[in-house]
């Protein structure tokens, strides 16, 4: 194989519990994480040596700074694999949005490099790699969908809900994800809700489970960040529900009942000048069905 492509989904937290902060600066979280069809792809070809990196995103980093570039980097020396890559990104995902955009390329090279030079490493050790190069990396291996622990690097697979319509909406602003753990007054609290809702979800119960999902990160978003909590607002007048902060946004999703209304909420945000798009949520990772090869 000289060249493969692959779909690098985003996903979005429709539940996000923050349990304390941990002795080695991180934070305890607990969530479920559910994967979009929103996605980048992800282009990789053999070279007899090095790592390049192509995006026209001026946006994304294209040295190794990239995670795609570090994905690379890590697999090819810890397998010790004579040959380079060139690795082409084609972005859709906000950057910064808290959609795990750059996560979910990091997992994508990881298990296209792994075909590419078909190095045969189990999903659990690429797995095992990820989490070297971010604590969300681990939960783009899900096969639906997943439940995130420690971290975020403790996955447990999930069942995806039935494939539902979202708006995603990016108010154009910048949210530093360290800013939002630092000002977050942590509650008291256990993973009590995050097991009740998982229970919720895998026993079918997905209306109930939506009516109460939550992002505990909210408490700092919205009130530090007024166009965050403006945009949720209008996303709920508009029909949205639940409507959330993805991960530490400023990304926000709001679920829809239809295809018609997703896709007129979404026009109507567009034509106000917020970057908005019409999408469902995946019922199946896609990084495991080959574009091209
Ligand atoms: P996080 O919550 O970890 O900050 P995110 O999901 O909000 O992540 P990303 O799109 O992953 O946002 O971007 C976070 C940072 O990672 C950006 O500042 C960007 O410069 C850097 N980055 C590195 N590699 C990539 C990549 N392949 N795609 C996008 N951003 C990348």
């Amino acid at each position: 194989m000289k060249q493969v492509t692959l779909i690098s989904p985003s996903k979005i937290n429709l539940f996000l519990e923050v349990l304390g902060r941990r002795d080695d600066g991180y934070h305890e979280i607990c969530s479920i994480a559910v994967l979009t069809e929103l996605s980048d792809t992800i282009t990789l070809e053999r070279r007899t040596s090095g790592i390049t990196i192509w995006a026209k995103n001026p946006k994304v980093p294209s040295g190794p700074d990239n995670l795609c570039y570090r994905a690379a980097d890590l697999l090819l020396r810890h397998s010790g694999t004579h040959g380079g890559v060139s690795i082409r990104i084609e972005k859709q995902i906000p950057i910064a949005g808290g959609m795990g955009g750059g996560s979910s390329n990091a997992a994508a090279t990881l298990w296209g490099l792994n075909l590419l030079y078909d190095l045969g490493w189990p999903r659990e050790e690429l797995i095992g790699l990820g989490s070297v190069l971010g604590s969300d990396v681990p939960l783009f291996f899900c096969r639906e969908a997943a439940f995130v622990r420690g971290r975020g690097e403790r996955v447990e697979e999930l069942a995806a809900l039935t494939p539902r319509w979202l708006v995603i909406a990016n108010p154009g602003i910048e949210i530093l994800t360290a800013s939002v753990y630092r000002r977050l007054r942590l509650p008291l609290t256990s993973d009590k809700t995050g097991v009740t809702m998982r229970v919720l979800f895998e026993s079918g119960q997905e209306e109930a489970a939506l009516s109460h999902c939550f992002n505990r990160l909210e408490d700092v978003v919205l009130e530090a960040y007024p166009a965050v909590a403006n945009l949720k607002q209008r996303l709920l007048l508009l029909g949205a529900s639940p409507v959330l902060v993805s991960g530490s946004g400023p990304t926000v999703f709001g679920v829809m009942r239809e295809a018609e209304m997703a896709k007129r909420v979404a026009s109507s945000l567009v034509e106000s000048g917020i970057t908005a798009v019409a999408c469902r949520t995946l019922d199946r990772n896609p990084l495991f069905l080959l574009a091209d090869h």
